[in-house]
């Protein structure tokens, strides 16, 4: 194992009752580095990331996030998910809220930090996300790009060390997917630890340091963008690539 690590999945499997949907995934990711998950539907992507802040539980092998090894133990869960930001394809707002309290909410209530310095907080992130106008406003208010960038922001309320994407841009139309990525991008280069699956080959060649494939539950190719996009090693890659280029 490796300690100076921000994540480390060693030989990680895991069953859906008797459907294996992880197999022995191994993978590393240093801090600061960028990581982007690729492979078809059903490759177990998901399943990969959401082990990652316990969303879901491993069986076998060990996974280590900053430092704390993920177990039974419901303590470092909740130490573990205060460092790991997570955004979803579905953006997963809370409807009833505004945009202003989607942000405060877990500062206010899980850490605990007083409304005033936490709305100060907020104010900031969605600063930064290019949206503050839209404070006051209700989610279904704003664009799914927009919800989007809320999302993100909201994630980085919480000052995670590690933000974990799963395809934030599917389900956006695709004029607001650049807005989403740009976002994304701006977090790569200010050094962030990120995990992003997605199909967005752009954001990977610019963004990511190394490119994991991912086919029936096991990490099937990882590479380099260049060498991954230019010159994939397995069948399986080249096929991929083959339908989504
Ligand atoms: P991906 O994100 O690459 O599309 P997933 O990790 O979502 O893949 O799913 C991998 C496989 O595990 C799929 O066959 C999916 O149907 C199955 N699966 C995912 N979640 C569950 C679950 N909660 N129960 C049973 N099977 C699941
Ligand atoms: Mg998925």
């Amino acid at each position: 194992m490796n300690p100076g690590a921000a994540i480390e999945l060693a030989g990680v499997s895991k069953w859906f009752s008797n459907f294996q949907v992880l197999t022995d995934v191994s993978l590393t990711v240093a801090r600061g580095e960028r990581i982007v998950v690729c492979g078809p539907s059903g490759s177990g992507k998901s399943t990969m990331i959401r082990c990652i802040n316990r969303l879901e539980q491993h069986q076998s092998g060990r996974i280590i996030v900053d430092g704390t090894e993920l177990t039974g133990d419901i303590g470092r869960i909740d130490t573990v998910r205060r460092e790991v930001g997570m955004v979803f394809q579905q953006f997963n707002l809370f409807p009833h809220l505004t945009v202003l309290e989607n942000c405060m909410l877990a500062p206010v209530f899980v850490k605990g930090i007083p409304r005033g310095e936490a709305e100060h907080i907020a104010m900031q992130y969605l600063l930064r996300v290019r949206i503050p106008e839209h404070a006051h406003k209700y989610p279904r208010e704003l664009s799914g790009g927009q919800q989007q960038r809320v999302a993100i922001a909201r994630a980085l309320c919480m000052m995670p060390k590690i933000m974990l994407f799963d395809e934030p841009t599917s389900a956006l139309d695709p004029e607001m997917v650049k807005e989403v990525l740009d976002t994304m991008l701006a977090l790569a280069d200010e050094g962030m630890t990120m995990i992003c699956v997605t199909h967005e080959m752009g954001f990977a060649r610019q963004a990511a340091d190394r490119v994991v494939f991912m086919d029936g539950g096991r990490i099937v190719e990882m590479n380099t963008p260049a060498e991954f996009f230019d010159h994939p090693q397995h069948e399986r890659a080249r096929h991929f690539l083959g339908q989504i280029l």
